[in-house]
């Protein structure tokens, strides 16, 4: 029996972000296509919603929340694996735990249709059940988890570490940990914006798969989220295409993945090649490829493309804020503070900042956000459970 009943239009990027909300957050939902522009949600005790925010659906659920206490041990801004795990070694070690996540949990590993990769789980698992599992686990323990919150702001003042959210929620605690990722790279097109949820999709789609049957799909990228998202495609779609910048897969993905692509009929690999149009009025219709070193081009009639060009992390506010980042944007933490001479920008204690520890004292990073972070599900998870020995270590002797 679904949560929720969706009623959408394809290609409408309304009901795409309710959808995309929906699966990754592991909420059974039925999807009816229906004709008008604006989706519908109706929930199994007959509430009807009509074109609903994320916030409200989130409400209806019974998941919206304001923070429960005045302050807490600590705040872990960001619920993907790193603050995920953070959140359960925290909560279950007796800190008082608050998440800010400002949509689903999950991060991006949510959006990976299957992880192979990740210790323990042979056959794979969705990114969306690991997440689902996750968030399960840290609440069970007691963590907080606020969903649908966007952290804007931080101030730093003694003692004091306070996340100023969108709507002005304050959160105060003792100390916070910044697991707020990467996001995707656009692609630079004519139109982007407006084919984004219509034809046009980040990262690897988890949640538009199935919608996909006999399709042409195109998806740019040649790294290890492209390739995943392309033999999950194949399984569904007629056709896949993949756009790839460099002359060979080979270099940049894991070596079973290489070859399962290889064997896989439906998928078509163009190398030395970019999308350079898209095409289409209200959803996209087409796309055009074009070949880096001949400049021919191709055109293909498609409704879905995927973009998994990996990412950057948004950190403005931690500039802002007062924390050192690398070029990139990468907030910079413990050793490589001291290497690089950092720590003397502003670093007031007379001990060596912590492993994770950025030049805020009490204030940590952990995961794909972190300078020269692996950028992989098991080592966020390691460093999200890392961090929190140090915030134990930071509250005990400062
Ligand atoms: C399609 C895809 C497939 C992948 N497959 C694999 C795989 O098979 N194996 C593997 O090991 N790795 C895989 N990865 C990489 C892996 O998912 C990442 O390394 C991992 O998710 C990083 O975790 P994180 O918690 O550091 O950051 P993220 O997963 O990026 O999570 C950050 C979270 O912070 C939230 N956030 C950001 N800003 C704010 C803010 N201001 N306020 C509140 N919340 C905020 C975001 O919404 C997000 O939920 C894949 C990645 C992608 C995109």
């Amino acid at each position: 029996m679904p949560a929720v009943k969706l009623y959408g239009r394809p290609g409408s990027p309304e009901a795409h972000a309710i959808r995309d909300f929906l699966y990754r957050s592991d909420v059974p939902f039925e999807w009816i296509e229906h004709e008008k522009d604006t989706p519908v949600c109706v929930f199994s005790d007959g509430t009807r919603l009509e074109n609903p925010t994320i916030r409200q659906i989130v409400e209806k659920l019974g998941w919206f929340r304001d923070p429960s206490r005045s302050e807490y041990d600590v705040a872990i801004y960001g619920a993907g694996p790193a603050g995920l795990s953070a959140a359960v070694y925290a909560a279950s070690e007796g800190l008082k735990t608050i998440v800010v996540e400002r949509w689903a949990v999950g991060g991006q590993a949510a959006s990976s249709p299957k992880i192979e990769n990740y210790l323990g789980f042979p056959q794979g698992i969705s990114g969306a059940e690991l997440a689902d599992r996750a968030r399960e686990q840290a609440t069970r323990f007691g963590a907080e988890i606020l969903l649908a919150r966007e952290s804007v702001r931080g101030e730093f003042t003694a003692g004091k570490r306070t996340g100023i959210l969108s709507d002005g929620t304050k959160v105060v605690s003792r100390s916070a940990i910044c697991a707020t990722g990467v996001e995707y790279h656009k692609l630079a097109v004519e139109g982007e914006e407006r084919f984004r949820g219509a034809g046009l999709y980040y990262g690897a789609g988890a949640s538009e798969a199935e919608l996909c049957v006999n399709d042409d799909v195109v998806i740019v990228g040649g790294g290890n989220s492209a390739a995943q998202a392309a033999t999950q495609f194949a399984r569904f779609a007629r056709r896949v295409t993949m756009v790839v910048r460099g002359e060979s897969l080979k270099e940049t993905i894991s070596a079973y993945l290489v070859d399962r692509i290889a064997s896989t009929k439906n998928i078509e690999v163009l190398t030395h090649s970019e999308v350079t149009k898209l095409h289409g009025e209200k959803c996209l219709e087409a796309v055009t490829i074009t070949h880096c070193r001949t400049g021919e081009t191709r055109t293909i009639k498609t409704h879905w493309l995927f973009v998994c060009i990996g990412g950057a992390p948004h950190t403005e506010w931690a500039a802002e804020a007062g924390l050192v980042r690398d070029e990139a944007g990468y907030l910079v933490t413990g050793p490589d503070l001291v290497l690089e001479g950092r720590a003397r920008n502003g670093w007031p204690l007379d001990r060596a900042p912590y492993y994770l520890e950025t030049n805020v004292p009490g204030v940590f990073a952990a995961g794909d956000v972190r300078h020269g972070s692996v950028k992989r599900c098991a080592s966020a998870v390691g460093e999200g459970a890392m961090a929190v020995t140090f915030v134990h270590r930071y509250l005990s002797h400062g």
